[in-house]
């Protein structure tokens, strides 16, 4: 499969938290293997711009390691790290203060008018409202600019009014590129391809046909490294207020008119306004237990952030409506954590039964199941029923019609590009359709936000779950009460 090169327009980058393990893991990497593809020109720059008091050539060295270590596996030809690296520059600049800034204006002039500059927040989120005043403040917040604010987005909806209210005072909406790279995954995009591209499964595609839908998002990996902020967040803000709350959306939305930003984030906005309030008894809430096995030894969650004391999260699971005519009565289930029994990332569409089974009731129940897989081994999964084969009558059997994109896809498909290469050539392009909206943000903390106070009021404690697991029973339950079973969680 021959994919289309098209190189985006000149443009300068610039990378606020330039030294910071985002930008390391993924940013850079990012454009490296972007640069390797030839999207990018010959005249782009990009610019680190962090605390640290470093060289240039102190950079691009942080640059090659970040470069060599997460870069990924696709070939380049000798000599283009050099040549990717001679594209940066850095200066030591403070969000907080005036250090840097008229380096950085410095570099910047002299640039052609209409040349896209793009400038990413990779800081912490106390940072965004300051960054956005400085821009302005130093004559860079014009037309062509554009802004990248990463998660977190406001800590509640109060919050988030604010900061969208701040940047707003410097930017247009349609400069604010609000970053989820969740959607930028290639399975994500394929989620809208599978839907609106195709004529199979859009009749199909509501509460008479669908009986509910599982979203899970599992990891492996506990807190390290996040701890004071993951113990503020839990996996209510961390996980499902974001990422979740979109995989929801693009499996929910209507079909818009166009692939267009403002048509995909209007439909995303409507689920979202049609969520019903989460009952108590339809959350289950858990934090991870230590591991014993001397082999991945690991402390408790609580011992994990030092609060002997903690009531934060670091599992949920949840039962949701949508209040609309194609989902009602066709229950969502979400479930994230940590430290569960594999790392996956998978969206089922559990299909009804068929009404009637003209093969008696020995040939057993069975039920289609659309399986959307995001991490490991993306691809899409269509379980059908068929004959088992062979003499002894009419029994069936259920297997995959499988799309593991790696093979039908050959080089390409088994090495998607990463999130962040796709989003960050989107907000050069200016295309906002896989970023969040001001009210999108504004809309999911508005559904959060009474569910987190009720826990608060409740003085609601997470149930342990034991780390390996696929987290705590009452979960199970959860599901069992309504007559469903969660899929398994695999690798
Ligand atoms: P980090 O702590 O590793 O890096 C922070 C960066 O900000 C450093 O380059 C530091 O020099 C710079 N910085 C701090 N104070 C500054 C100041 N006053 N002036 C200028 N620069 C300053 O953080 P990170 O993990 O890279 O995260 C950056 C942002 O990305 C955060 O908002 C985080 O929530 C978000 N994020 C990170 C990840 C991740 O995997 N690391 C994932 C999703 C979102």
């Amino acid at each position: 499969m021959v994919s289309r090169i098209i190189p985006v327009d000149p443009f300068d980058l610039v990378v606020f938290g330039g030294t910071g393990d985002l930008a390391q893991r993924k940013i850079l990497p990012a454009l490296f293997r972007r640069f390797c593809t030839g999207h990018i020109p010959d005249s782009a720059r990009i610019i680190g711009a962090a605390r640290s008091d470093m060289t240039l050539d102190a950079y691009r060295a942080f640059c090659a390691k970040a470069i060599k270590t997460y870069g990924g596996t696709r070939s380049c030809e000798d000599g283009t790290v050099q040549e990717f690296l001679s594209r940066l520059d850095y200066v030591p600049l403070d969000a907080m203060g005036e250090t840097g800034w008229p380096e950085l204006v410095h570099k910047l002039e002299g640039c052609a008018a209409g040349r896209v500059t793009v400038f990413y927040f990779s800081v912490g989120p106390r940072l965004f409202g300051p960054l956005a005043e400085r821009l302005r403040h130093h004559g860079m917040a014009g037309p062509d600019t554009r802004i990248v604010v990463e998660k977190p987005f406001g800590h509640d909806l109060e919050s988030a009014q604010a900061l969208n209210a701040t940047l707003a005072r410097h930017f247009a909406e349609g400069q604010i590129y609000r970053i989820d790279h969740y959607l930028g995954k290639e399975t994500v995009q394929n989620l809208m391809a599978v839907r609106f591209g195709n004529m199979l499964f859009e009749p199909l595609w509501n509460s008479q046909y669908v009986d509910h839908i599982q979203i899970t998002v599992a990891e492996t990996v506990g807190v390290d490294g996040r701890e004071e902020y993951y113990d503020r967040a839990g996996a209510m803000r961390d996980m499902i207020q974001n990422h979740l709350m979109q995989l929801l959306c693009l499996i929910a939305m209507e079909p818009p008119a166009k692939f267009d930003p403002d048509a995909v984030r209007d439909e995303k906005l409507k689920v979202i306004r049609a969520l019903d309030a989460v009952l108590p008894h339809h959350i289950v809430r858990g934090q991870f237990e230590a591991c014993l096995d001397p082999d991945h030894p690991h402390p408790s969650y609580r011992g994990s952030v030092g609060e002997p004391r903690s009531t934060t999260e670091s599992y949920i699971a949840l039962r949701t409506h949508l209040s609309n005519w194609r989902w009602a009565g066709t229950p969502f289930y979400l479930r994230t954590g940590k430290r569960l029994k594999a790392r996956s990332s998978v969206i089922n569409v559990m299909f009804k039964d068929a009404p009637h089974s003209i093969f008696g009731e020995e040939a057993g129940r069975h039920a289609n199941l659309l399986s959307i897989r995001l991490q490991p081994n993306e691809g899409i999964t269509l379980k059908v029923t068929i004959k088992e084969p062979g003499p002894g009558g009419m029994r069936l059997v259920d297997v995959p019609l499988d799309m593991t994109f790696a093979e039908a896809l050959g080089p390409d498909g088994g090495d998607p590009p990463d999130a962040y290469e796709r989003l960050i050539t989107d907000v050069i392009r200016g295309n906002q359709t896989l970023f969040m909206r001001g009210d999108e943000v504004e809309a999911a903390w508005a559904w959060t936000d009474p569910i987190i106070a009720g826990w608060e009021a409740r003085g609601d404690a997470p149930k342990p779950y034991p780390s390996g697991s696929a987290g705590p029973t009452d979960a199970d339950l959860l599901m069992r009460r309504d007559g469903r079973e969660w899929r398994g969680i695999n690798p």
